[in-house]
């Protein structure tokens, strides 16, 4: 359950977040979407304590992030929600199952034979079985993408944020990582995404938010704010990506 009130955020004197409000529910696949530079990514990393608001309040089940401020204050919200990036972030000097065990390892203080346990399993889930020991500079960008996951998987969160996940991949490896999300979304993990894959959005999320300017500006279950859009910035701008 999540639960943003009215949040603000500003870089020196340009306002990027507006006041923004939405509420995901627990076990819900939510997908963002709206013009570049229109606060998508600085609104997911407010929800994970990455980015602090200046004004609002969001509540992660019993955390009021917004309150937490030292990295060790994060350390359960990072728990719970793990996030994933468009440029993977993978450690190339580190084997895929090092990826995957430093988090658990380092920051959650997890044994290392549990976690190396938990790391084999995840990357069969990954579909990357075999590849325990290669490096991310021998994967494909789809591949290194799941590892990603995997890694994020590693920290047993109930809720995973994705920020353009598959924007720079290749059109053929897009599918492979929007299936393993999906297959999440189908265990009931809590998914959020910030995406421009608006099939995905239509088959697979359970609410869908439209920021554009820094606030909300629409929301939906997809089938009607895909098909019956109201306000008219939505309307263009799925008149531009559909
Ligand atoms: P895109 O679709 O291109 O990824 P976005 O919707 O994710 O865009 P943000 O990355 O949240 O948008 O950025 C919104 C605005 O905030 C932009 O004008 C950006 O330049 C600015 N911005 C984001 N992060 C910072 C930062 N750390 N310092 C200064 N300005 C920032
Ligand atoms: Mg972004």
């Amino acid at each position: 359950f999540i639960e943003v009130a009215n949040i603000y955020k500003s870089y020196g004197s340009i306002a990027v977040l507006k006041g923004i409000s939405m509420t995901i529910q627990a076990g819900d696949v939510a997908c963002i979407i709206g013009p570049s530079g229109s606060g998508k990514s600085t609104l997911l990393r407010c929800l994970n304590g990455l980015v602090s608001v200046d004004r609002g309040t969001i509540r992660v089940d019993d955390f009021s992030v917004e309150l937490l401020q030292s990295e060790k204050e994060l350390v359960p919200l990072r728990h719970k929600v793990s996030m994933v990036f468009q440029q993977y972030n993978l450690f190339p000097h580190k084997t895929v199952l090092q990826n995957i065990m430093m988090a658990p390892i380092q920051v959650l203080g997890h044994n290392k034979q549990d976690v190396h346990e938990r790391a084999v399993k995840l990357l069969a889930k990954v579909q990357l079985s075999g590849k325990e020991n290669a490096y991310p500079g021998e994967l494909s960008g789809g591949q290194q993408q799941r590892v990603a996951i995997a890694r994020a998987l590693a920290m047993q969160p109930e809720i995973i944020l994705f920020d353009e996940v598959t924007a720079a991949l290749d059109p053929e490896m897009v599918q492979e990582v929007l299936n393993v999300i999906r297959d999440l979304a189908s265990e009931g993990m809590t998914c959020v995404l910030v995406t421009h894959e608006m099939r995905f959005a239509q088959q697979v999320a359970d609410q869908v938010f439209f920021t554009d300017g820094g606030v909300m500006v629409e929301h939906g279950a997809p089938d009607r704010f895909f098909n019956n859009p109201s306000d008219p910035r939505l309307k263009s701008f799925l008149a531009k990506v559909l």
